[in-house]
């Protein structure tokens, strides 16, 4: 199908470009465009999550690219929330823990996730949580995706990122580092997120027109 509409992904993570084109691959119609192929200095654009909402950094993201390329503009900002950690890491889910020299900041993040869950808890419940915004010239809308599951103390698989080694989603056996990228974006919280966003696209017949 030919493509007639545009966004921009509002993001430099080269890994959350990847998860995001696998998910508009159900939308042929629509372009998905990493902002560093619009924007000759990108790393000038501040993509930092300096706001204390899912919602209002999502927004905040999606405002800088729009204003940086003038195409509709998609921002995100996503986290894990852990019941017996009253919701934390949640919004600070990126940079938990300090970075360590020697491994990634994703492995640091787990370290200090599983230190800090009480060695008697025996509810691990957890989830995650995706909102992105789209802000197209005058319009602006938001979508949330959550996808529930329960942590595990040893972390398993190689796929994925962040905190999936030690994620298992409700219903499921393996965690989301031990699925293929189709199986994990069948039901993450981003497919979600994105799924919604789309239904509102449709129902307010909102045009993704390149400038
Ligand atoms: P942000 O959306 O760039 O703020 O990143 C949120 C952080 O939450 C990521 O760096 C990961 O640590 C974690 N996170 C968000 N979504 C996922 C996911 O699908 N799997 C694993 N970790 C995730």
């Amino acid at each position: 199908m030919r493509v007639t509409q545009s966004i921009v992904l509002a993001t430099l993570n080269r890994h959350k470009y990847q998860e995001f084109e696998e998910l508009f691959a159900v939308y042929p119609n629509i372009q998905l465009i990493q902002v560093s192929d619009l924007v000759s200095n990108p790393n000038k654009l501040s993509f930092a999550e300096e706001y204390d909402t899912y919602l209002q950094n999502a927004f905040a993201k999606a405002r800088l690219a729009n204003v940086a390329t003038h195409y509709p503009s998609l921002g995100d900002d996503s986290g894990l929330e852990v019941l017996a950690l009253d919701g934390k890491p949640g919004i600070r889910s990126a940079r938990f823990a300090p970075a360590r020299p020697g491994i990634s900041q994703d492995q640091a993040n787990m370290e200090a996730l599983l230190e800090q869950l009480p060695k008697q808890t025996t509810d691990m419940t957890a989830r995650f949580v995706c909102t992105l915004a789209l802000v197209v010239e005058g319009i602006s809308i938001h979508a949330t995706g959550t996808l529930e599951g329960e942590l595990i103390r040893a972390p398993r698989g190689a796929t994925g990122f962040g905190y999936d080694p030690i994620f298992v989603p409700k219903g499921q056996q393996k965690t989301l580092a031990e699925m293929a990228p189709s199986e994990k974006n069948a039901i993450s919280h981003r497919a979600k997120a994105v799924q919604e966003l789309m239904e509102q696209i449709k129902r307010h017949s909102i045009v993704l027109a390149k400038p």
